[in-house]
């Protein structure tokens, strides 16, 4: 075994890997950004080196520093976790060059699967069911479109050196083919440099069904069950679990051998995962599976399995890639009980998604049998735009399928997220769905349920904003109290009227402008808006001059409202455009002057390689224009001034 690991990382994964390599006794080497330097990683591991500033292509992503930090750490072995440089054959060559072992397969069975083309080609060759349709040198758009043509609508257009969905159109019609054709490319020669596509038959009523495949370097290799990904948004992945919903025993050894044999047929080593597609329509079939692609590497749903297996996956990677053989044969591996794993995103479900960065004002999970939470943040960390957005995997693991969709449901209802929004409310509706606990659901269900999910805009939640205004006078009390001063808020101050008597408290609660109603009765304040009271069920959280309400997962911020701060128009719904998120400006549509009408697009702000659109909330005219294009804008920043249209009077 080696004695120690320089882990090419960051966030979840690389705090994961360290535990394991801790276990085993090996000494553990961080790299980290400039915006990673009190980052969790770096504080679980032995020692930490700095390798550039906050952009992957600047430190993360690349490989001559990281490989020099191996050699002048004395590091044994580098684990690259999943993303960045995991499935790049080049990086694993270069370990191997330099003397240091690559956690991983050989650079050659990484190249194989690298390309889906050539990964479909291989495996055809080898026996596995490959999606129908076409993969070739060809790229003609015109014969492309023909291609569609034979395989029969809907297809999918892929980008040959695709990944994480991108460069990836569904294509219902042969009218729309032309222009999703060049829209995967354009995306595809953005993302990987390479436009090449290929043209795959749409699979009706579509599960994705992952096999787990471990091989070693003395021509062993076995699977440990697969994996459900189904509940996916914008093709990735959501919630995942093990086993897979309506599985038999006869289907999962065929697939288990299907996925075996795709690794022994590129000289796998090591953790790998053989995505396949399944049509779902009437139930799983013994014929009904199609190899996708096969992920070189830990996959960030490993969780599961270790769950139903009750083995520790990269344990077994550090094994293997030190040379021991598998530690199972095949019959003796388990499958006990069910698992279920959410990934929490500092994201807003009510806002298409949208990441959703700053500093985490409070971060609390619940803890309980059989309840697993892997995560690369604490309170008082901030999430950055430079990274993916993923705060935490939720993994629970119960006696039924049932089961572990409550704990899992009940965990996500009790963590607590404040600062960021997330996405923990819609993944408990999510784990609580009807139809997805009934086993009735393909890769299309959320994109089907976004109401009933909770993904769509919600008003404000007038208890919840009433419980933040609660606090915000608790806190307002105690700060005139420690001041001397008498409170306007006092119940007992010598003003009382004839029973209750009521004051107004104005607030803005989710950017909305609110009155609170106080009264107090017999000297307790009573809190509520436009006659809502406060929420007694919501969790409420204090942080620098706002409150941050909790309720059924979804945050409710509210502040005081300083009257004298007021911008024209602004908060009251009127005129004042701000940025959504920290983000780059990539252009103003409008410049000062210009008459605009409500809906109409005004700037576009790229985030985490996604544009949004901003657009003008009232008629009116451009007063002031705010940022340059070009600008780097943090999130709240005020980006245009609208000057309403005046109303017609009544
Ligand atoms: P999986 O099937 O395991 O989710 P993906 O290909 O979607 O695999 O990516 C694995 C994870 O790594 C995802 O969470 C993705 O956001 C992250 N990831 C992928 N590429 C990068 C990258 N270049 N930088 C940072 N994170 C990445
Ligand atoms: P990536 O490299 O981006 O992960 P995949 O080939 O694994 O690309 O596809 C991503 C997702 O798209 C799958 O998980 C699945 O939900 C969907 N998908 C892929 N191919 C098909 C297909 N032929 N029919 C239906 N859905 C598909
Ligand atoms: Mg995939």
């Amino acid at each position: 075994m080696f004695s120690s690991v320089l882990i090419a990382n960051r966030g979840e994964i690389a705090c994961r890997i360290a535990r394991t390599a801790k276990r085993l006794g090996l000494r553990t080497i961080a790299v980290y950004s400039e915006a990673d330097a009190q980052a969790l990683h770096v504080r679980v591991c032995d020692e930490a080196y700095l390798i550039g500033p906050p952009p992957a292509a600047q430190s993360y992503l690349v490989m001559d520093k990281i490989i020099a930090v191996a050699k002048a750490s004395g590091a044994d072995c580098i684990h690259p976790g999943y993303g960045f440089l995991s499935e790049n054959a080049g990086f694993a060559q270069a370990c191997a060059d330099a003397g240091i072992v690559f956690v991983g397969p050989p650079p050659d069975a990484i190249r194989a699967m690298g390309l889906k083309d050539r990964a479909k080609a291989l495996m055809e060759k080898a026996g596995v069911p490959v999606v129908p349709g076409f993969h070739g040198d060809m790229q003609e758009p015109k014969f492309l479109q023909r291609k569609a043509y034979e395989i029969g609508y809907p297809v999918l257009i892929k980008a040959v050196a695709g990944g994480g969905g991108k460069g990836m159109r569904k294509v219902e019609r042969h009218a729309d083919f032309d222009a999703a054709l060049e829209a995967a490319q354009r995306e595809a020669q953005n993302a990987f440099g390479d436009a090449r596509v290929l043209i795959e038959k749409y699979v009706s009523a579509p599960r994705h069904i992952e096999v787990q495949v471990f091989a070693d370097g003395h021509g062993n290799a076995i699977h440990l069950n697969e994996r459900d990904c189904s509940l996916q948004r914008r093709h990735q992945k959501v919630i995942e679990e093990a086993p897979a919903p309506g599985m038999s025993a006869d289907l999962r050894a065929r697939m288990g051998q299907a996925a075996v044999a795709a690794a022994l047929a590129v000289g796998y080593q090591g953790a790998g995962t053989v995505e396949f597609i399944a049509d779902s329509a009437g139930g799983l079939k013994d014929d009904g599976f199609w190899f996708m692609e096969m992920n070189t590497r830990l996959q960030v749903e490993h969780p599961v399995t270790e769950a139903v297996t009750g083995l520790d996956l990269v344990e077994w990677q550090f094994r293997i890639a030190a040379g021991e053989t598998l530690p199972l044969k095949q019959d003796q591996v388990r499958l006990d009980g069910y698992a279920v794993e959410a990934r929490l995103y500092a994201e807003d479900p009510e806002r298409g998604f949208l990441p959703s960065t700053g500093k985490l004002v409070a971060l609390r999970f619940p803890k309980a049998d059989g309840l697993r939470v892997d995560t690369g943040v604490e309170a008082g960390d901030t999430v950055t735009p430079f990274y993916d957005p993923m705060i935490a995997k939720i993994i629970a693991h119960g006696a039924t399928r049932n089961d572990a969709l409550d704990a899992l449901a009940n965990a996500l209802e009790a963590t607590v997220v404040a600062g960021p929004r997330s996405n923990a409310g819609f993944l408990a509706a999510l784990a609580r769905a009807d139809a997805f606990r009934q086993g009735d659901f393909d890769t299309g269900f959320i994109d089907a349920h976004l109401g009933e999910l909770g993904a769509t805009r919600q008003g404000l939640d007038r208890a919840a904003a009433a419980r933040g205004a609660e606090m915000l006078l608790a806190q307002e009390r105690a700060r005139l109290a420690s001041a001397g001063s008498a409170s306007p808020w006092d119940a007992d101050d010598a003003f009382q009227l004839s029973g209750a008597r009521t004051l107004s408290l104005p607030l803005i609660a989710e950017g909305e402008s609110v009155t609170a109603q106080v009264s107090y009765g017999h000297g307790v304040p009573v809190v509520s808006i436009d006659g809502t009271p406060a929420a007694s069920d919501a969790v409420a959280i204090a942080a620098e001059d706002a409150v941050y309400v909790l309720r059924a997962g979804r945050q409710t911020k509210v502040t005081l409202r300083d009257l004298a701060l007021d911008e024209a128009g602004d908060a009251g719904g009127g005129g004042l455009v701000r940025a959504p998120m920290h983000g780059k400006v990539l252009a103003v549509l409008v410049e000062k002057g210009t008459a605009v009408t409500r809906g109409q697009r005004v700037a576009i702000i790229e985030a985490m390689k996604m544009e949004h659109t901003l657009t003008a909330p009232v008629d009116g005219t451009v007063a002031e224009v705010a940022v340059e294009q070009g600008a780097q804008v943090p999130e709240g920043a005020k980006v245009l001034l609208i000057e309403a249209a005046s109303a017609p009077s009544p």
